[in-house]
């Protein structure tokens, strides 16, 4: 295979998004740590609301997860509502929905309001079903969902599946129409100038390697020290998702960061395109290891997975491409001859309880934990976060749940325990 070993999105995006050149100031009233979805979209409110707003990105803007990820904008959360409703209760889980739900209208808006071009689109959802019982599961899970929210999600048969996909392997599937499609990385590049042009000083190549918090009388602050200098801030604002450092050590303890990997084809003819995803929508599979994919907007088949559970490295990279096209080809065989053309991963950020978490870490405000989610949920979570810093009522459910760290003996940052977080998941999909 002929592939690169690059991000396809990255080589859409004409003109990214620079950080700003000299050095930091000494003083700003928030800074922020990490520039994908999450730090930029706090970039982008604080600074809208007048805040001095220094946001700090140790590569370049929009380096992690957010522009690597598979570009599907997609509501709810990643553990089932009778889950979530027993361990939190009807009330926060319904304000936990919503809240998923107005994510998708507030990327909606900032691409609208910005004149972002980056193809978003509400293209719907689908879910397809890898065993009879994951589908048989799918009207009760509908039912659920219109009796807790009253929003309507849709069961599609096996017998009417081709109107939804091209592939016979499936049990059936259930079709969400509120979902989107975006292209991330010109959606983060394109966010991170929106909040440049609203006033937000973002600083790419600055890494963060330690914040330490000072107390002068009443009014505590933070000593920030990077790779470019040091400044003093009010406030700090941890946005650094899956790829949280040993600069803040205690937030770093509650992430577990978990390899994704997405290969994407050479551009198909029109008529194959239309074949196997009639009506272009973001699909994903029902197994734990699950596949995801969709069309590119220039007609590539972009096929992801965790193909290997470790974050990603040359070699993991590598062996996941052949992985995930023997993966397509299940699902199409007619792709059998189409060649792969890029190769990459990208680290996701998953809490140990699978929910996304906000709040305050030794004094610093936080927020991660989206998993396959963050396109949405991250921005959102970004813009909401910035509000309650600039003291808005903190009305934030994320912020209200227990946020736990490893369990005794798994302890995260190190990757040891995640072959076997993957040889559970497997076994998990076998069994159910
Ligand atoms: C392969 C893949 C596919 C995915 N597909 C989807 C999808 O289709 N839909 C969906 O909703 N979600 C998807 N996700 C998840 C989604 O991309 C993430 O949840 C989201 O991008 C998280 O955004 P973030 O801003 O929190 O973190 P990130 O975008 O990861 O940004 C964190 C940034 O912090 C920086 N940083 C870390 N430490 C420091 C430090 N000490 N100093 C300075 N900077 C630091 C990093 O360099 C990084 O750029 C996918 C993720 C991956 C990896």
């Amino acid at each position: 295979m002929n592939i690169k070993e690059k991000n396809y999105w990255l080589e859409t995006v004409a003109e990214p998004a620079q950080g700003a050149t000299g050095s930091l100031p000494d003083k700003a009233d928030v800074a922020i740590v990490g520039g994908g979805f999450c730090g930029l979209s706090a970039a982008w409110t604080l600074a809208q609301r007048g805040v001095r707003v220094v946001l700090l990105e140790a590569e370049t803007l929009g380096w992690g997860a957010s522009s690597r990820n598979g570009g599907m904008v997609l509501p709810g959360l990643k553990l089932p509502v009778p889950t979530l409703i027993k361990r939190y209760g009807r009330e926060i889980v319904r304000q936990m929905y919503n809240a998923s739900v107005d994510s998708i209208d507030l990327v909606e808006k900032i691409v609208c309001e910005e004149g972002i071009d980056c193809n978003f689109g509400r293209c719907g959802q689908l879910e397809v079903a890898c065993k009879q019982s994951h589908f048989d599961a799918y009207a009760a899970a509908a039912a659920r969902i219109k009796q807790e929210f009253g929003r309507e999600l849709r069961v599609v048969p096996r017998n009417v599946l081709g109107s939804e996909i091209g592939s016979q392997i499936y049990y059936g599937g259930l079709v969400d129409e509120i979902s989107a499609s975006v292209n991330p990385a010109r959606y983060v590049h394109g966010l991170a100038k929106a909040a440049q042009r609203h006033g937000a000083c973002l600083f790419d190549h600055t890494r963060v390697t330690q914040v330490t918090k000072q107390s002068n009388g009443t009014n505590g602050s933070f000593r920030i020290e990077t790779t470019r200098g040091a400044l003093t801030t009010k406030e700090v604002f941890l946005a650094s998702g899956a790829y949280t450092s040993a600069a803040t050590p205690a937030l770093r303890k509650k992430v577990i960061p978990i390899g994704s990997y997405i290969i994407a084809t050479e551009i198909l003819p029109d008529v194959l395109a239309a074949e196997v995803s009639p009506r272009n929508r973001m699909i994903y599979d029902s197994k734990h290891f699950l596949y995801y994919y969709r069309l590119t907007p220039d007609n590539r088949m972009l096929f992801g997975g965790r193909a290997a559970f470790f974050p990603e490295s040359e070699s993991t990279v590598r062996e996941s491409a052949e992985l995930l096209r023997q993966g397509m080809v299940e699902v199409y065989p007619q792709l059998r001859d189409t060649k792969v053309e890029y190769i990459w991963g990208g680290t996701l950020d998953f809490a140990f309880d699978v929910m996304p978490h906000s709040g305050k870490i030794d004094g610093m405000h936080f927020a991660l934990g989206f998993a396959g989610h963050g396109v949405a949920a991250a921005t959102w979570m970004g813009a909401k976060m910035a509000g309650i810093i600039c003291g808005d009522r903190d009305d934030n459910p994320f912020s209200r749940i227990a946020f736990p760290g490893a369990p005794i003996g798994l302890r995260s940052g190190h990757t040891w325990a995640l072959p076997l977080a993957g040889a559970y998941y497997k076994i998990l999909d076998w069994l159910t």
